[in-house]
């Protein structure tokens, strides 16, 4: 392993620098697209490093653009990454990169909303990416909802979204994003990255999080209510529980069945609490008329 890994980094550092290789190719960055490249080496080392080894399983890289944190991954050692770009003018650039380390690199050339990460390759599977700001937040809540499919997750977002994913109750940012993720994932932020750092630099500063999965959510519930149950009551986040609840049945019942004071506000309440509701909610919906077969069962994945 020893000599053909020193093969595998001789042959990256043999690739032409990324500026050349952009310009050569004429990948001007689009804007539709969410294309803000990272050029710099220390930076895509520092990526590729939050997320742990990379020497089993497989990586998944959404968006690889020009491959600068491709790079950084198969020179951190990633066993196998499997790269999903949107963008066919990427696609000789990235070859070139997967010639250059035999075997390593597949490209898949596809929209990564379409695409089933949890069952892309072989576990355990991270996922790392400098992701296209304008779809980041459904990409991640799709894979949130196959969370123990993957080891880790080390994404690069707006700061804006990451101090959202890691609010805690009673602070501004603490949301319906910050529930559903802290539910299923521990939430570390790493480090923050300034928009010169990219090309074209992004209008915001940008914050790589790490999320790492947890094997059973915080506390049993099913997602979708807990999605009912943390749209109506953020929905009205200045309102008291016993009047942002009312869609989802008696607010007083709900709020006492989940062990609630009804006249908090949606930002206090921890997320066991939502998890509390949503079983509530479920509970209630339950209890008139029995439900269906095969319905309503909690969900632990
Ligand atoms: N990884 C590169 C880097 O760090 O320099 C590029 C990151 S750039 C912020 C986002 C990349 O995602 C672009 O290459 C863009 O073409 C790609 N992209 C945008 N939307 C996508 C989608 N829906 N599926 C897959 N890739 C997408």
């Amino acid at each position: 392993a020893g000599s053909s890994s020193a093969a595998a980094m001789a042959a990256l550092a043999a690739l032409p620098p990324l500026r050349d290789v952009i310009a050569a190719h004429g990948l001007e960055a689009r804007k539709a697209l969410g294309q803000n490249f990272l050029f710099d080496l220390n930076l895509t080392g520092r990526i590729a490093r939050a997320a742990g080894d990379l020497t089993t399983g497989t990586v998944i890289e959404v968006g690889p653009g020009p491959g600068g944190l491709t790079r950084a991954l198969l020179a951190a050692g990633a066993r196998r990454v499997i790269a999903i770009e949107r963008d066919p003018r990427c696609r000789d650039v990235l070859a070139a990169i997967a010639a250059a380390c035999p075997g390593r690199l597949e490209v898949i050339e596809g929209d990564a909303l379409e695409v089933d990460a949890a069952r892309l390759g072989d576990g355990p599977r991270r996922i790392v990416a400098n992701l296209p700001y304008n779809v980041a937040t459904p990409l991640l809540l799709g894979w949130l909802r196959d969370a123990t499919a993957f080891t880790c997750l080390v994404l690069m977002f707006q700061k804006e979204v990451v101090d959202r994913l890691a609010a805690r109750p009673g602070t501004k940012d603490y949301g319906r994003l910050s529930v559903i993720t802290q539910w299923r994932a521990v939430v570390t932020p790493q480090f923050e990255v300034h928009p010169r750092a990219f090309v074209p630099p992004p209008a915001v500063t940008s914050t790589v999080v790490r999320l790492d999965p947890r094997p059973e959510p915080l506390a049993p519930a099913r997602l979708e209510t807990l999605e009912r149950v943390t749209a109506a009551a953020f929905g009205q986040r200045r309102k008291m529980l016993r009047a942002s609840l009312k869609p989802l049945g008696d607010p007083l019942a709900l709020c006492a069945e989940a062990g609630l004071d009804p006249t908090a506000r949606a930002e206090t309440i921890p997320v066991e609490g939502f998890a509390a509701l949503a079983r509530a909610v479920d509970e209630r919906a339950r209890a008139p008329s029995p439900p269906a077969a095969g319905n309503a069962t909690v969900a632990r994945a």
